[in-house]
């Protein structure tokens, strides 16, 4: 005799058992460029469900089309300065501009983005007993007078200058992160960003490695603005979401510097530039920014030694995948 009933529900009990089991994660700013790529590398985790908090003033929706409708995926239209009151395990806090154009246009946004924005994400970690991740900047570390950089140092930075807004802001989102641990108990983990390109950055962010590869494919001059031998250390997305994870599911709070110790000048960044995507383009230098850091290059010893993670992605092989995502949205392929 073979029944044709189905089987039985599960009992309430076990159903929040199975609920349990599944992970509920917030990234905010996850519309953005980094956002975006882990979100994707989080979706493809069945036990996640990820919910995206961003105001889409660097993000789009573009960014994360293929999980819109996803039964594990939900987009809130929402300002990380206001409250948010929902139920989640883990929050990766990306929400902040982080284009130097992007961050002062609105300086006082940013300032309020960093401070009260993170503010609320500890509160909301607070009440759930959610993990929180910031990711913090190597500009924590302003204009550095240590090379390279480690988590010891506590940095050289202009408190009222037209980055501070940027760099200030996430000095005070570690304080605020690290008082919310000691003074409340929050599960927290920092992690110091280094410069980051990769595919789906903002076309005219006005970032150095975006901007050269647009100018490059368009047959525009590169800038490199003066002198041209002020370095950096660029971290290809992929690498970057890997060490974020790392350090989230990890067992420290950090701050940990993730990022490529690979330096380079921004004259020979421009030539790796031109020599891979075009090598007719001109190479010219204009004007600076104020208070542009000289010198950056992570010293990643507490991210190999404490999550078993260092990048894979050279410059050289990382331009060329952000060549072709940049062309396809340019609408411009490469001369024969
Ligand atoms: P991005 O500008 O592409 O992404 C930031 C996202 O935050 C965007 O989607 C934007 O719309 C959203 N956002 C901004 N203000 C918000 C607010 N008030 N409320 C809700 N959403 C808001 O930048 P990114 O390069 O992806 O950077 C992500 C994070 O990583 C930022 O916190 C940034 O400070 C940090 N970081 C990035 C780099 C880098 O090189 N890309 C370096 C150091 C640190
Ligand atoms: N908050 C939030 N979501 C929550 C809990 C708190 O956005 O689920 C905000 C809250 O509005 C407050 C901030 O987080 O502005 C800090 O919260 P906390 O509980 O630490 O401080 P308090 O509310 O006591 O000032
Ligand atoms: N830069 C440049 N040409 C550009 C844009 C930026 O030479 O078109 C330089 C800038 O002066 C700085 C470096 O590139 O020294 C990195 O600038 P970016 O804005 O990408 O990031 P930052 O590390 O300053 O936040």
């Amino acid at each position: 005799h073979v029944s044709t009933k189905p089987p039985p529900e599960p009992s309430p009990l076990r159903k929040a058992k199975f609920f349990q089991a599944n992970m509920r994660i917030l990234v905010t700013g996850g519309a953005g460029f980094i956002g975006s790529h882990l979100v994707d590398k989080l979706m493809e985790n069945e036990k996640n469900e990820v919910i995206v908090a961003d105001n889409y003033f660097t993000g789009s929706k573009d960014n994360l089309k293929k999980w819109i409708g996803h039964p594990r995926f939900e987009l809130i239209r929402h300002d990380v300065t206001e409250p948010l009151l929902i139920e989640v395990d883990q929050i990766y806090h990306l929400a902040c501009p982080a284009s130097p154009i992007f961050y002062k246009y609105n300086p006082v946004k940013t300032i309020k983005t960093n401070v009260i924005g993170t503010l609320n994400m500890l509160g909301l970690a607070k009440r759930t007993g959610a993990r929180i991740l910031l990711t913090s900047t190597s500009e924590v570390y302003g204009d550095p007078l240590v090379h390279p950089q480690d988590e010891t140092y506590w940095g050289n930075v202009n408190p009222i200058g037209v980055r501070s807004c940027y760099d200030e802001g996430k000095r005070v989102a570690e304080t605020l992160m690290f008082d919310y641990h000691r003074q409340h108990g929050i599960e927290i983990r920092i992690a110091r960003i280094f410069n980051t390109y990769g595919p789906r950055m903002n076309i005219d962010d006005g970032r150095v490695v975006s901007n050269f590869i647009a100018q490059a494919i368009r047959d525009e001059p590169l800038t490199v603005q003066l002198p041209g031998t002020q370095t950096r250390s660029f971290c290809y997305v992929s690498d970057m979401v890997n060490g974020l994870m790392r350090l989230m599911d990890g067992e420290n709070t950090g701050p940990i510097n993730i990022g490529n110790p690979g330096e380079f000048t921004m004259l020979e960044l421009a030539e790796n530039v031109k020599e891979l995507i075009n090598p007719e383009v001109k190479i010219i230098t204009v004007e600076n920014t104020p208070d542009d850091p000289r010198q950056r290059k992570p010293d990643i010893t507490k991210a190999k030694e404490l999550l078993g993670w260092e990048p894979k992605v050279k410059l050289r092989d990382g331009l060329p995948l952000m060549e072709e995502d940049f062309r396809e949205r340019l609408g411009i392929s490469r001369k024969k």
